[in-house]
């Protein structure tokens, strides 16, 4: 037999406990913070058809995607973001809800890209899309949730980057630039390739790229200074709008609690739908990749057919979040406490099971370990890090009590099934 090849498939990890473990917490309080914001939850599959995202993924995204046929020759693809699909089911199934529908994911996404410290070609997005209002309260009910979110699990340390298409677009279309080289010069100024932006713009001769590099230069997070260094720019005014709710959203987000909040004229984002205001969270430390992006994508519904709907949405990188945490030492905030239940004897499972039981309710781990050798089972019991013994035998049984053991205090008694829990519970 030819010699099975353990490592994954370049780019793919194989993530076992502490890991495993630590991302599964992080995945489980977004989806509880999700909710608290009534946000319901999604799932949608992991294999699209390729032209759900042919149309406005954009060429970067286009060009990482895993695309292959499929048995009967459909075109497929492994999603590489989880927004298209959520358009799609919103389409589907959700648009005769009652709106705004508010909904939630989490999920692996795929982009063949070349693997790296952060970057991955599988990775875990949890995200939400806030589809039907058009007002920029959902886009800042967003921000909040992050906030709330990058709360819970201890990620302090990171900046909100505003930004809005709308400048990028409006410009573009005054200056006659067809949508598909506007998709192009987009992706560059997404990649901080001004130059080949700019270049591919000087062919157009309504353009003016300069304005385009003006504006790279205005970014901050004091309203008027703001204005004043797009005025300077060369904006015209129909554009100024969006610089305008750009200042409002940096003031109401920063008097919110948001730690750092700034918006970046010269800032936009490489999926195409986007359409408005957008965002990025990056952290200060430790890795420089953004952890998570979104923003408004008005038009995305009605490329797929359905009618005019205004939406907003982001997708945060759990992958990303986890190793920026680790680097500043991060551990689990939350530590359940965790019982080896030694088994003695092999005809005992009602008694095991009545302990095991009353502390697992409790919320307690309890790990039955079924050999019936103490010396062997306290250590494992130790090596593994439990925190407590309960050794159950015959005696045990029959006396209706259990022998708790203290595997940090070193320390041994005797305690009714009663007790047991409130005994194990209490000491933490
Ligand atoms: P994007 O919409 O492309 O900005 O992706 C949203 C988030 O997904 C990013 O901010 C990252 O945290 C995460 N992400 C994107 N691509 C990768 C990747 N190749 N590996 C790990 N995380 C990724």
């Amino acid at each position: 037999m030819p010699k099975i090849r353990l490592e994954p498939v370049r780019g793919m990890r194989d993530i076992i406990p502490e890991e495993s473990t630590e991302i599964l917490w992080l995945e489980r309080k977004f989806a509880e913070v999700a909710e608290l914001y009534g946000y319901e939850p999604v799932i949608a599959p992991t294999v699209e058809l390729f032209s759900l995202f042919e149309v406005k993924s954009g060429p970067e995204i286009r060009r990482s995607m895993y695309v292959f046929q499929d048995k009967a020759g459909r075109t497929v693809c492994l999603r590489p973001e989880l927004t298209a699909s959520m358009a799609r089911i919103y389409l589907r199934r959700l648009q005769t809800l009652p709106k705004p529908v508010k909904i939630f994911y989490v999920g692996s996404a795929f982009r063949y890209e070349e693997p790296q410290r952060g970057r991955y070609r599988e990775f875990i997005q949890a995200g939400v899309e806030y589809l039907g209002e058009e007002g920029v309260a959902a886009d800042i009910e967003l921000l909040l949730l992050i906030r709330d979110y990058l709360r819970e699990i201890r990620f302090v340390d990171y900046s909100i980057k505003l930004g809005h298409m709308g400048l990028f677009r409006d410009l573009f279309s005054m200056w006659g630039i067809p949508e598909d080289v506007q998709d192009e010069i987009i992706h560059y100024i997404d990649k901080k390739e001004l130059e080949r932006a700019t270049t591919l713009l000087s062919e157009y001769p309504k353009a003016k790229p300069e304005v385009i590099n003006e504006l790279s230069k205005c970014k901050g997070s004091d309203p008027q200074k703001l204005t004043s260094c797009a005025e300077s720019a060369g904006l015209p005014e129909e554009v100024m709008k969006h610089v305008e709710l750009l200042a409002h959203v940096t003031k109401v987000t920063q008097a919110l609690g948001i730690p750092e909040v700034y918006a970046d004229l010269g800032f936009a984002r490489g999926l195409a739908y986007y359409t408005g205001l957008i965002f990025e969270i990056v952290p200060k430390k430790a890795l420089s990749l953004s952890v998570g992006g979104g923003g408004r994508y008005d038009t995305l519904v009605s490329l797929y057919g359905g009618p005019a709907t205004p939406a907003t949405g982001f997708a945060l990188g759990i992958d990303r979040i986890h190793l920026t945490l680790k680097e500043s030492g991060w551990s689990l905030p939350e530590r359940k406490i965790k019982v080896m239940l030694v088994s003695l004897e092999s005809d005992i499972y009602g008694y095991v099971d009545r302990v095991a039981t009353a502390l697992r309710s409790a919320g307690v781990v309890v790990n039955v370990f079924p050999r019936p050798k103490l010396s062997s089972a306290l250590r494992v019991a130790s090596e593994k890090g439990y925190d407590y013994a309960v050794i159950i035998g015959r005696k045990e049984v029959e006396g209706g009590y259990v022998t708790l053991k203290d595997l940090r205090e070193r320390k041994q008694k005797i305690v009714t099934v009663e007790e047991l829990r409130k005994e194990v519970v209490k000491a933490e």
